[in-house]
């Protein structure tokens, strides 16, 4: 059954693409998940996430999820308001395994693009590794997070995206309040990339917020 929206949020209108219905990555697309409750799960998860209202949030007014053969995982593409998920179906079938795990994994992945479809970026000059850090940010939060993640594995720098700049997000939220990583989105609306962001934030510089979330992992083992 689908989901009933939250009223609390503006939802896109959601739509399906499938140019070849005859995929073996479409079939068990289809027959783990309903297209409309996975989408629509995965709007509230990124809006829950990213915004305290819907006043603050963008208005995406339509997201199609198109099922296609293609290399790689996934990405987003589109304008402001339009925008369009391309799913692998080749990487559906090659991932394989249980339902549970492979349906666990197309949510992740799903959620993690939509947030593309709704963060902001600093009119486009936030750092790639920051953009790709809040979407595994809200994939994390959502409890959607692969086997594989780990909180130990501690790149060289902050902003080396995916999971491990997610954990440095999830990190400062910790220490400094539930709505951290909401409000460093909030601060990338209508202004370019400086990293004095996180001075705004945390009243510390990015350099010494780095230096104390590496000390926190070396002592924590
Ligand atoms: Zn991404």
């Amino acid at each position: 059954m689908a989901p009933t929206p939250s009223p609390a949020w503006v939802y896109p209108t959601l739509s399906l693409r499938i140019p070849d219905l005859a995929h073996p990555g479409v079939h068990t697309f289809l027959q783990l998940l309903d297209p409309h409750t996975a989408l629509t799960l995965a709007v509230e998860a990124t809006l829950t996430h990213l915004y305290d209202s819907s006043a603050n949030a963008p208005v995406v007014g339509s997201v199609v999820l198109v099922l296609r053969s293609m290399d790689g995982v996934a990405h987003t593409t589109g304008s402001e308001t339009h925008k369009e998920i391309h799913l692998s179906v080749d990487y559906i079938v090659k991932k394989g395994g249980p339902a549970e795990a492979v349906r666990h994994e197309i949510m992740g992945v799903l959620t993690h693009e939509m947030v593309h479809c709704f963060q902001y970026n600093a009119r486009g000059t936030c750092p790639g590794g920051l953009v790709e850090g809040i979407a595994d940010f809200v994939r994390l939060h959502a409890d959607l997070a692969p086997p594989h993640w780990s909180p130990d594995s501690v790149p060289d720098k902050w902003d080396a995206g995916y999971e491990h700049t997610a954990y440095f997000l999830d990190w400062l939220e910790n220490r400094y309040g539930q709505g951290t990583v909401q409000e460093l989105n909030g601060l990338m609306k209508d202004r370019e990339w400086d990293e004095q962001i996180f001075k705004e934030l945390t009243g510390r510089k990015l350099g010494k917020l780095w230096k104390i979330y590496v000390g926190n992992r070396d002592s924590a083992v």
